[in-house]
């Protein structure tokens, strides 16, 4: 007579053997890890493969975080520096300025 139950390698429960996935190369025709098992370390795996990218993106996110404060810092080092340059333009069109009109006036006499 055919065995119609066997104890799972996993968690040692005797179940039929339609609770264990079809695996021809075995005697009895089914693995050895009941699906309830297989299952559920397939759920811990899945788990697994979820976290880790979350890890990364959290790196990332920090990379991303310490990048725009970095970027920030810049910007406004930059906004410093080009209102100094816009004062030193504003300083040089003026001098322009006066140059120009004491050409002109020199011209004119
Ligand atoms: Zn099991």
């Amino acid at each position: 007579m055919k065995p119609t139950h066997k104890e799972c390698t996993k968690c040692h429960e005797v179940k039929l053997l339609d609770l264990y996935p079809k695996a021809p190369q075995n005697r009895d025709g089914h693995g050895g890890t009941c699906k309830v098992c297989i299952a559920a370390y397939q759920l811990r795996q899945r788990r697994k493969r979820t976290v880790r990218p979350k890890a990364i993106s959290e790196d990332n996110k920090n990379f991303f975080r310490l990048g725009v404060m970095e970027g920030e810092r810049r910007v406004h080092e930059l906004e410093k520096a080009l209102a100094i340059l816009q004062t030193a333009i504003k300083a040089l069109m003026e001098v322009i300025r006066e140059a120009d009109k004491a050409e002109a006036g020199s011209k004119a006499f």
